[in-house]
């Protein structure tokens, strides 16, 4: 699978210690050097799933400030945002893999949330949806968070699944078994599950709702916290390199048509590892 990044990003919206950092793609870019440099996302890519304010208020920052409790902004945060969402959309046409930060499954319609400024993989579902190339479209959660902001997005919305596995209780509280609909499918897991849970719950939960829709294209939010190696606040999963890999198989298994974008994985140890895993699984 071919991969879509952009140098800049491994610079731009510092953020000052959290791990949410430029060191993230510093690290994938130099394991991962052949990439296609995507562009920056338009407004109107934007606005299809977020309010004008979003942007503007992005556009506003002058200097490092926290935009909420868990998600600081700076002046090159806006160019950072718009790069990271251009790089999926670009991603998700050309069926590759986006390599980008900030994540973006947590930001709302309305808000940037949880060390998300615009929220990619919805912009790219909603970009290739006007652009007339996937009528429908399947997202695919595997990060160990609940992709709140995905989920509100598309809530009302039955041209787009959601399907998440996350761990049941953590940030950001979303995503409980009682949280579904005709086209959102939540999958909260037990802390200290591991690959054998991950991917019975694939196969019981996910793989058969997207059968259901069939989409014609499937975008993965394709986040590695759940690793056992993760050391995020609160996160507790076992899943392995072979684990992140086996995931990415049946995502491909799903569909004809599948891209990725980078949600979540702080270690930056393992995380280059654990794409490439990814990478093995997306590619057969
Ligand atoms: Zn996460």
């Amino acid at each position: 699978m071919e991969l879509v990044s952009h140098g800049a990003l491994a610079e731009l919206h510092p953020t000052f210690g959290h791990p949410e950092s430029t060191e993230r793609l510093q690290v994938l870019l130099a394991a991962f050097p052949d990439y296609t440099e995507g562009r920056p996302a338009s407004e109107d890519d934007v606005v299809r799933c977020h309010s004008a304010r979003v942007l503007e208020l992005l556009r506003s920052v002058e200097r490092p400030v926290y935009l909420e409790p868990n998600t600081v902004a700076s002046k090159t945060s806006h160019e950072a945002a718009l790069l990271a969402a251009g790089c999926a959309v670009d991603a998700a046409r050309r069926g590759a893999f986006a390599l980008v930060r900030p994540p973006g499954h947590h930001a709302t319609p309305v808000a940037s949330f949880g060390f998300c400024l615009l929220n990619n993989v919805a912009i790219a579902a909603r970009a290739v949806q006007a652009s007339g190339d996937a009528a429908r479209v399947a997202i695919v959660d595997f990060d160990v968070h609940h992709g709140n902001g995905t989920q509100d997005i598309f809530w009302a919305d039955d041209t787009v699944l959601y399907a998440s596995l996350h761990q049941r209780g953590i940030f950001p509280g979303s995503g409980g078994p009682h949280e579904q609909a005709e086209t959102t499918v939540n999958v909260p897991l037990p802390a200290g599950s591991g690959d054998p849970e991950w991917l019975a719950a694939f196969d019981e939960r996910v793989a058969p709702a997207v059968a259901r829709f069939a989409p014609e294209l499937l975008l993965v939010s394709a986040g590695f916290d759940a690793h056992e190696r993760e050391d995020l606040y609160l996160v507790d999963m076992r899943v392995t390199e072979d684990g992140f890999r086996a995931l990415a198989r049946r995502c491909r298994e799903l569909c004809p048509r599948v891209a990725a974008v980078l949600e979540g994985g702080y270690n930056v140890e393992t995380l280059p590892r654990l794409v490439e895993a990814a990478l093995d699984g997306f590619s057969r």
